[in-house]
């Protein structure tokens, strides 16, 4: 079937929340869990009661409206209202404007949608306030571990599980949300691209073929701190040097494996301008989306740092410290998002990774999963600068009403499974 949005009531939507949340360039005011969000989602109910839905929220504080239609099961439409302190305005909004187009769009048919379309509204994607991203999907794909994340402070000293019950969530129950994905067919959500790619290449809209795995590691190389004038440079055990030579593998790594490598900081000790660097730890961050890929670059990593610490006669050790698994996208559902983007005016390119993980990394491992991703023009985001043209915003609305119309075409037809 073919879904045309209001791309005009999307929009306009769009500068409405941003102007009840902050201004729209003014950064927006949506924190997760706070008086300020709990406004932008009374702002949300509003738009939904206008439509012949039936919203409830579940354990974990996602907002849930429903839309039947035939068939079994349900495909699922949505995003985020939440957001960074000074965030921009369409992170996460986007999506939740669009899908709300997509629902209108499909309540205003003459016949009700192939298979019911749900709603949603996750509750605290970014994290921002606690340093947990994805709570809300996570505790929907049952990766959320109540314990993990129960005494999380923020900047005020509020636990965590207290600023939830606030919100009336009981964060033990938060596991109860799982069933919600029971039947789940689908999941389609519009987005910002928060990058420069589709900018660098002109191109508005693409289809996103997944989300990175991600691995992050301290890296702590060992040698002698000892006297800059006295030690000879044969005779140095320079943890400094080494590092550096392992960051600059560490770059050539990732560009040999078309994936990302990032070395964001390296604090030396004594770190004195007479003194050689007895010991440095060094940040490192690879992500790809390819498993194997990701793993390889891993290993390269690891014995760029082993090399580079035996050149300079030091000793090296390695920690983990955050892993995620890549979630590669459903194939079906890229192509028919990438075909949908293509016929909204946003050129036939190849579908792009996401670096950033976003629920749909939550959910794209349990249901079938694609999004698309509009042009950021400047290529940031989390920052009250974050914008996109309103050309590369109308291509990526329609691109994703004639995606969610392909996507209930496709599951009316016959399930998906999952991509492994
Ligand atoms: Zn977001």
């Amino acid at each position: 079937m073919r879904l045309e949005i209001d791309t005009d009531r999307v929009l306009a939507d769009l500068h409405e929340l941003a102007a009840a949340s902050g201004g729209e360039h003014a950064g927006a005011k949506r924190l997760a869990w706070s008086e300020d969000w709990l406004k932008a989602r009374e702002w949300l109910r509003g738009k939904l009661d206008e439509l012949p839905v039936t919203v409830d929220r579940d354990e974990a504080g996602n907002i849930w409206a429903e839309l039947p239609g035939g068939g079994d099961g349900f495909v699922i439409v949505g995003s985020h209202v939440d957001a960074v302190p000074s965030g921009g305005w369409l992170d996460g909004a986007l999506g939740i404007a669009a899908a709300l187009g997509a629902l209108r769009a499909l309540a205003a048919a003459d016949e009700p949608p192939p298979v019911t379309v749900r709603f949603v509204d996750w509750a605290d994607e970014e994290g921002a306030r606690f340093g947990r991203s994805l709570l809300g999907s996570s505790a929907v794909a049952g990766t959320l571990d109540p314990d993990d994340v129960r005494d999380l402070r923020d900047a005020e000293g509020t636990r965590l599980q207290d600023a939830l019950a606030s919100c009336d969530i009981d964060l033990d129950g938060a596991s109860g949300a799982t069933d919600r994905l029971d039947g789940a067919l689908a999941y389609l959500e519009l987005h910002i691209e928060q990058g420069p790619v589709l900018l660098d290449s002109g191109r508005l809209a693409s289809a996103v073929s997944g989300t990175f795995g991600d691995e992050r590691y301290l890296i702590q190389f060992s040698g002698q701190a000892a006297h800059a004038g006295s030690t000879p440079m044969r005779l140095r055990r320079d943890t400094l040097a080494a590092a550096a030579t392992a960051a600059l593998a560490i770059r050539e790594v990732g560009i040999r494996h078309e994936g990302v490598t990032t070395v964001g900081s390296m604090r030396s000790e004594p770190g004195v301008i007479t003194a050689i660097a007895g010991e440095t730890e060094m940040m490192l961050d690879l992500r790809h989306l390819d498993a194997d890929a990701l793993a390889a670059m891993l290993r390269d990593c690891l014995e760029a740092c082993e090399a580079a610490a035996k050149e300079f006669d030091c000793t090296v050790e390695a920690r983990r410290v955050f892993g995620a698994t890549p979630t590669p996208f459903h194939p079906d559902l890229v192509q028919i998002a990438r075909e949908a983007v293509a016929e909204a005016g946003g050129g036939d390119g190849d579908p792009i990774p996401s670096g950033p993980l976003h629920d749909a990394t939550e959910i794209g491992r349990l249901v079938p999963t694609v999004m698309i991703f509009a042009q950021s023009d400047p290529p940031v985001s989390h920052t009250e600068v974050e914008d996109s043209s309103e050309d590369a915003l109308r291509v990526a609305i329609a691109a994703y009403g004639l995606t969610v119309g392909g996507a209930l075409e496709r599951v009316s037809e016959g399930e998906l499974q999952v991509a492994r």
